[in-house]
């Protein structure tokens, strides 16, 4: 793995907050602004619709962002479209599931360009997994007391995509189960529930490798937010970097500054990127694209300085993907 360049060494081409007339993006990630790399769209289980979302964007000021639905780019064509028409940037995205140790894990793929093969293949391998795990889902919440929970689930989801652990607890609070969303998981699907099956999900390593096969760049997502002890959250990182992981969520949403400053350590320590992003999925909840906690200042080099990444970093004309926007 290459490592980054420091910050420091690459001041001299540093913009401002916004760009130069000519779109740069910035040098250091403490200066970040108008960037989201983590949103969700209903190609999975974000509420907005891939046009919709990038018009949200848009008026909030954003010009950079990914669309991460989900283990499926079936969202991206769309806003690909909208992107430009809005003269914005996308970078070509997804979020894979996976698992380490046994603990659920999510790594953000960011792409140069729409998949190629190899990552095309693990997605459909993922829509496969993720349509059998609900099968296994649905059969523990019946047992549990929810009736014909795939079709409720189905319902909830309206539409055909593969269904997630948000439609079941949709199910569960239109069944009068549990009162919200939060009960749902808390009492059904989060982790050690009946409802949280992970065994259907490949390990990290192998869904790392697909990404780096294709040209993309591995993100670990979000990575305070699996509840690990520090040493298994270096441990993590130690095992994602041998992976072939280049770069780390170092903000998501919003997150105990303290707690970012030690995780930009830990991803300096290891030559990990860093990502930003949201991790929107509806309007009305605590996040909207493009509210993050506190940047920190310091060394770490952002993802959109990665050398497969650059052609985005310079808002140049985003690279082409497929018509369709399916894979599976
Ligand atoms: P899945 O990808 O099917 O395993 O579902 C995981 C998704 O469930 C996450 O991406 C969130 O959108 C949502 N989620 C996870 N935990 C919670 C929670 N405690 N409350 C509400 N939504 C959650
Ligand atoms: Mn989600
Ligand atoms: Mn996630
Ligand atoms: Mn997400």
């Amino acid at each position: 793995m290459p490592m980054p360049p420091t910050a420091a060494s690459n001041s001299a081409g540093a913009q401002s907050a916004t760009g130069d007339a000519s779109g740069s993006l910035p040098a250091r990630f403490h200066d970040a602004t108008g960037i989201d790399l983590h949103l969700h769209s209903t190609a999975s289980d974000g509420r907005l619709s891939p046009d919709a979302l990038l018009h949200l964007c848009h008026r909030r000021g954003l010009h950079t962002v990914a669309v991460t639905d989900h283990d499926t780019v079936a969202g991206l064509a769309e806003a690909q479209q909208t992107a430009r028409s809005l003269d914005m940037t996308l970078l070509p995205g997804a979020e894979l599931s996976c698992r380490w140790r046994g603990i659920g894990i999510h790594v953000v793929a960011l792409l140069p360009a729409a998949p190629g093969a190899v990552l095309a293949d693990g997605l459909a391998q993922l829509s496969e997994a993720r349509h059998q795990r609900a099968v296994e889902i649905a059969r523990r919440l019946e047992r549990a007391g929810l009736a014909q929970a795939f079709e409720r689930a189905r319902e909830e989801a309206g539409s055909d995509r593969p269904l997630g652990r948000p439609d079941f607890a949709r199910a569960l609070v239109t069944a009068g189960l549990v009162p919200d969303l939060p009960a749902a998981f808390k009492r059904y699907l989060g982790a050690g529930r009946p409802g949280d099956v992970k065994t259907h999900w490949p390990e990290l390593a192998v869904v790392v490798d697909w990404i780096v096969r294709d040209g993309g760049v591995a993100v670990l997502a979000h990575p305070l937010r699996y509840r690990l002890t520090r040493r298994k959250l270096t441990q993590l990182l130690d095992d994602f970097t041998a992976a072939g992981g280049e770069g780390a969520e170092l903000v998501s949403g919003y997150q105990n500054e303290q707690r970012t400053y030690d995780l930009a350590g830990l991803l300096e320590r290891r030559g990990l990127y860093a990502s930003l992003g949201s991790d929107f999925h509806y309007e009305g909840g605590a996040l909207a694209p493009g509210t993050l906690g506190p940047l920190p200042t310091g060394n770490v080099v952002p993802i959109w300085q990665h050398p497969r990444l650059s052609g985005h970093a310079t808002r140049s004309a985003p690279a082409s993907l497929p018509t369709t926007g399916s894979v599976s």
